[in-house]
């Protein structure tokens, strides 16, 4: 890769950070009388007076444990989207450098680069689902700073193959992003392991999914420390709320529990594949690594207003390239995939 200091924004390489009354003291016990804090407590729950760990040490000590890396090769995001805005920000200079990205795929990174003013560079995958590494080559050019790869893939639900992935993370000069949300729901093994031979590999992993904690907003970012750094220095100085660090830090002594959620979500999964694979309305599930399936209908936008007058919703994915025709499909608990295979049968019926 290039040099980290060619491809950094110059003016965040010389940039001096806030530092914040926690950065400057963050010992515990005393008097605190340096943060402007409320000392007497606050309307509710007498503890959410302080301002947080703006460097979330205890749950990067625990996450550095499970996943077996360096506390200093983490940073924490108020969601994966938190992460995603900072790598861009961090690289690209407004209406000069450019970002790739491989629809059809979660479409943040597109919508934060031209947020950015990056100019978005859309090398669409092959027909079956898979980078088109040549021509991801092809339109990379000296001002290209971030490749995306979504692996398992939203929406298609695959992985890609591990050695196209590893062609461009070993030949690409600039930072290449690869977003893991769903690597818990595949076999796959994933990259973060390569983090130590790549340094510019971004890895991002989210408690979102496997974890069901979509609601308190926790999205990570595994990286060289040099990468690492950087963040912490443009980010919001507490961008992770108390009550998050808190919850966070009790989920994450269940990992066992959230390996059993992901054995029922694929469990159901694979019930909604086989259902669904026997009803003549479906023309294609494409397998999945993830939580959902991609599934092409004869008329999808039929079966998704359908679905929808019934209450049962899903995401109707046919807009987008390579995707005609198709709903994205979360794997729900028992009865909603039987209320919802039971309604695609009545449909079937009708038609
Ligand atoms: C759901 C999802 C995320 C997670 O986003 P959060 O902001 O962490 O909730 C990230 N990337 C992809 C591709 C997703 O589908």
């Amino acid at each position: 890769m290039k040099k980290l200091e060619e491809l950094v924004r110059p003016h965040i390489l010389h940039l001096t950070p806030y530092s914040s009354a926690r950065d400057e003291f963050s010992g515990s016990g005393g008097i605190f009388l340096d943060a402007n804090e409320n000392s007497f407590g606050s309307v509710i729950q007498e503890k959410y007076n302080r301002y947080p760990d703006p460097h979330q040490q205890k749950i990067k000590q625990k996450l550095s444990r499970i996943k077996k890396t360096a506390p200093d090769q983490i940073f924490l995001g108020n969601g994966s989207d938190e992460p995603i805005d900072l790598i861009i920000r961090l690289f690209c200079i407004p209406a000069k450098d450019n970002v790739v990205v491989m629809p059809p795929t979660y479409d943040m990174y597109s919508v934060t680069a031209t947020l950015q003013e990056a100019e978005v560079r859309k090398v669409s995958l092959t027909e079956k689902y898979e980078i088109d590494v040549e021509e991801v080559f092809r339109r990379i050019d000296g001002n290209t700073k971030i490749i995306f790869i979504c692996s398992p893939n939203n929406p298609t639900g695959n992985s890609f193959s591990r050695e196209n992935i590893l062609k461009i993370i070993g030949n690409f000069q600039g930072i290449t992003v690869i977003d893991e949300a769903y690597m818990d729901f595949s076999d796959s093994g994933g990259f973060l392991d390569q983090i130590n031979d790549h340094r510019n590999l971004v890895i991002l992993q989210t408690l979102s999914k496997a974890w069901g904690l979509a609601g308190l907003r926790l999205g990570i970012a595994y990286a060289d420390k040099e990468i690492i750094k950087l963040l912490d220095k443009i980010k919001f100085p507490y961008n992770i709320n108390q009550a998050t660090q808190e919850m966070v830090l009790e989920a994450l002594e269940f990992e066992n529990r959230k390996n059993e959620l992901v054995r029922a979500i694929l469990d159901q999964r694979e019930f909604l594949e086989n259902e669904l694979k026997k009803l003549r309305i479906v023309e294609q599930v494409y397998p999945s690594d993830a939580n959902f399936l991609l599934v092409r209908f004869r008329d999808a936008a039929r079966v998704f207003q359908y679905l929808l007058d019934r209450n049962i919703i899903v995401r109707n994915r046919s807009k987008l390239v390579l995707c005609e025709n198709s709903l994205r499909i979360t794997a729900g608990i028992p009865e909603e995939n039987a209320a919802l295979i039971d309604q695609l049968k009545k449909f079937e019926n009708e038609a």
